[in-house]
């Protein structure tokens, strides 16, 4: 098994589980497997499918699902095909035919399809050797995801006793277990299950605060990345797209409002890699089989436990390092209770709330998150000495906060929110406090107040992050707004009569200490491997199949750390197969050769670009490269040239700094004096700097590039900038 397992999917070993189910398997008994996303369920039923003389039936609830994981087994040279209603007759007829002549190693079917009579003919004539039920827990009423036509996968198993079945589920509490052996009337199963912990996520709540310059902060640091952002509302989706891709991120909405068709390209378009960032309602996730996703971020708050292990779950399906960030606000705790609150049923709208309160009360721990979680799903395998141990992997594990008395500066700023009379933003509370004389402050005469100028000891940003936790703390509240404002709640009046004392964590650094953590993980080159990214999505568009299917992230990771000079060494990449080695071992080669030559060092030491490493992932340098480059009197197109990004990017970059106050060389990258003119016309009809693109874009007639009215808005600005 240890040599298919080499010869055709390319990995050295088994993963925890796997073998025990395959030995199971192939001695004949069922199994119920019950193990988390991406734990590797599906190669405990394809492996011993090549052992087995007969076809291996698989069935499965989604046709999008079928299709990918059969394009993955045909990459590797594994007879399969699938039968759903999404085939033209034609082409089902081939399929049962190959099928019928024993061509066929893994056949996957709907349920719904198993159902028809025809089918069911069909069957009688093959030779199944294996069934696996996918998504097992379809079959019952208790889980979240009940479908009616698994109930027929009872009647399957009555009709062929002797066949082994296996049963595989991701979700699964103690009751659907049960429910599912006795529904599909399993044969004294062996259970195994895996532990839920998911070691290569890491958890963190973040006080939300700006939260859309939160969201882009995360992702700059994981340009070119997938990542899936969950919202609140449809229109929230669409905002947040719109105003990412004006930053030159590759980002979509995804929301149950959209028609299916559009619903399927933005699904296709995401896992096929064609761009990276997904902005969604809830209804995103199911069917996403995407291996590389490297970012889950919460914009608002989930609605249970169980609905953020299962979103957060679609991060690192490949086990390499993902992040899973949640940005919490006291505010989103009454938006959601505002839904609860309009239930009819009073049993649901009390599950809904106790649902609720235990994401908030995970979001305020002050212990180690993943044991939260794991004992909330009754994970009896992390063992009691694990436990006491630091997860390495949660906010609060990684940088345990220090604990401040809060109990002076918040009543300063619960003053300063009463004495402006409950009408500003945080910003202007704060300007009260810190004793600025902007216009605003003079204008309302708040610099008579007694709390003007009275914090000497914090800037704006630790106060704005302060304010944050006394949001979540629900000492003020915000209303929302175009201007939102704040005010103080019941509980922050109670706080500053009885003069009680608060204790609040020092302000986190988090993301500091998780880059080091993912620097430390990566021992590869990141310029190679993202050459290797793109030979890759050029061969999958050629081949019109998802990256994927190529090879994985972890795969190219692999190979940008073992950068092999010849077929032999190529072969030894974790995930190259025979298939593989023999379809792109000489493309990648070719590539890594090429590399190789522009980087001499890269073949005389082992891991040849360590050392570059942090230059290129510290956030903030990878702007400092680009402003001296066009310091050096490059224009932006040469630099992303030299740097191997995207001009979009680099765009990006000159944005960024722009609208922080830098003053970054241009000259070179200015458009022609008449097409400059035309570009400065059209952002002033619609508007000035700060019209939003689109608009200037509607402005021009002619097709010009975005690029330039990005860059003659940036030169606007901090020509501006200078002299205000
Ligand atoms: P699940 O169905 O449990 O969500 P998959 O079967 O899709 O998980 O597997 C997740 C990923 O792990 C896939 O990319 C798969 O190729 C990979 N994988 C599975 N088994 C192994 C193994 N033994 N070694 C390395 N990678 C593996
Ligand atoms: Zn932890």
């Amino acid at each position: 098994m240890l040599d298919l397992l080499k010869q055709y999917f390319g990995y050295d070993q088994f993963r925890p589980l796997q073998e025990d189910i395959i030995s199971n398997v192939r001695a004949g008994h069922d199994s119920l497997v019950i193990m988390p996303t991406g734990g590797g369920k599906s190669l405990c039923y394809q492996l011993p499918a090549l052992r087995f003389e007969g076809i291996t039936l698989v069935v499965s609830p989604l046709i999008a699902l079928m299709k990918d994981q059969v394009d993955g087994l045909k990459a590797i040279g594994i007879k399969a095909e699938f039968i759903n209603s999404s085939q033209s007759y034609g082409e089902t007829t081939r399929i049962r035919g190959e099928a019928l002549r024993g061509e066929l190693k893994i056949l996957y079917v709907s349920p719904e399809r198993l159902a028809l009579e025809g089918f069911q003919n069909f069957l009688k004539q093959l030779k199944v050797s294996q069934v696996a039920v996918d998504e097992a827990h379809c079959i019952s009423e208790w889980g979240h995801d009940f479908r009616p036509d698994y109930r027929g996968l009872g009647a399957l198993r009555r009709s062929m006793p002797e066949v082994p079945f296996i049963a595989l589920t991701a979700t699964a509490t103690h009751r659907v277990r049960d429910d599912i052996v006795t529904q599909l009337g399993l044969n004294s199963p062996k259970r195994f299950v895996a532990s839920f912990n998911r070691e290569n996520l890491a958890y963190e709540i973040r006080t939300k605060q700006n939260a859309f310059g939160q969201i882009v902060e995360l992702l700059e640091v994981r340009r070119g990345q997938s990542a899936i952002i969950y919202c609140f509302s449809r229109k929230e989706t669409e905002e947040i797209a719109v105003d990412l891709r004006q930053l030159g991120f590759a980002a979509k909405p995804y929301h149950a409002g959209m028609d299916s068709e559009a619903r399927r390209r933005t699904q296709e378009g995401f896992i096929t890699g064609e761009f990276t960032i997904v902005v969604a309602t809830i209804a995103f996730g199911m069917g996403i089989d995407k291996p590389d996703v490297r970012l889950v971020v919460h914009y608002s708050l989930p609605k249970s436990l169980e609905a953020y292990y299962q979103e957060t779950g679609r991060a690192g399906r490949d086990g390499l390092p993902s992040d899973c960030v949640l940005l919490y606000s006291y505010g989103d705790k009454s938006k959601q209770e505002f839904f609860i609150n309009k239930i009819d049923d009073q049993i649901e709208r009390k599950k809904s709330q106790d649902q609720l309160n235990n994401v908030i009360e995970f979001s305020q721990l002050t212990t180690c998150r993943r044991r939260y979680l794991l004992e909330y799903f009754g994970d009896d395998t992390v063992s009691q000495g694990e436990k006491q141990n630091n997860c390495g992997g949660c906010d609060v594990c990684t940088a345990p906060r220090e604990q401040f008395d809060a109990t002076v500066i918040t009543q300063k700023i619960l003053s300063a929110v009463i004495r402006t009379g409950e009408r500003y933003g945080i910003a202007h509370v704060n300007a009260v406090l810190l004793g600025s004389r902007s216009k605003k402050v003079l204008d309302s005469e708040h610099d008579s107040l007694s709390v003007y100028g009275i914090v000497k000891d914090y800037d704006r940003n630790e106060l704005r992050e302060i304010a944050g936790m006394l949001e979540s703390e629900g000492l003020i509240v915000k209303n929302e707004g175009e201007y939102p404002t704040f005010k103080v709640t019941e509980k922050g009046r109670r706080l500053l009569r009885d003069r009680e004392s608060l204790t609040l964590s020092k302000p986190k650094r988090v993301e500091r200490s998780r880059q080091t953590r993912v620097i430390a993980a990566m021992t590869d080159s990141p310029e190679l491997f993202e050459r290797l990214r793109r030979l890759r999505l050029e061969i999958a568009r050629e081949l019109d199949v998802p990256a994927y299917v190529i090879f994985g992230d972890a795969s190219l990771r692999d190979m940008a750390a073992k950068v092999p000079q010849n077929l032999a060494q190529f072969a030894l990449v974790s995930g190259v197969g025979s298939v593989k080695l023999e379809q792109y071992g000489e493309r990648f080669l070719a590539e890594i050769a090429d590399y190789s030559q522009h980087h001499p060092t890269a073949t005389d030491g082992d891991r040849p670009t360590v050392r570059r490493t942090p230059n290129t992932h510290r956030s903030g340098s990878t702007y400092a490269e680009t402003r001296d480059f066009l310091s050096q009197g490059m224009s932006v197109g040469q630099v992303a040239h030299r740097r191997g990004l995207t001009l979009g990017t680099i765009v990006s970059h000159v944005e960024m700094m722009v609208g922080n106050g830098m003053t970054v060389e241009l000259a070179s990258s200015l458009p022609k004096s008449d097409r400059m003119a035309k570009i400065e016309s059209a952002i002033g009809e619609a508007g000035g700097i700060q019209a939003k693109l689109a608009e200037v874009m509607k402005v021009l007639d002619e097709e010009i590039p975005y690029e330039d009215v990005r860059i003659v808005r940036a030169h606007l600005t901090q020509s501006t900038n200078g002299v205000s």
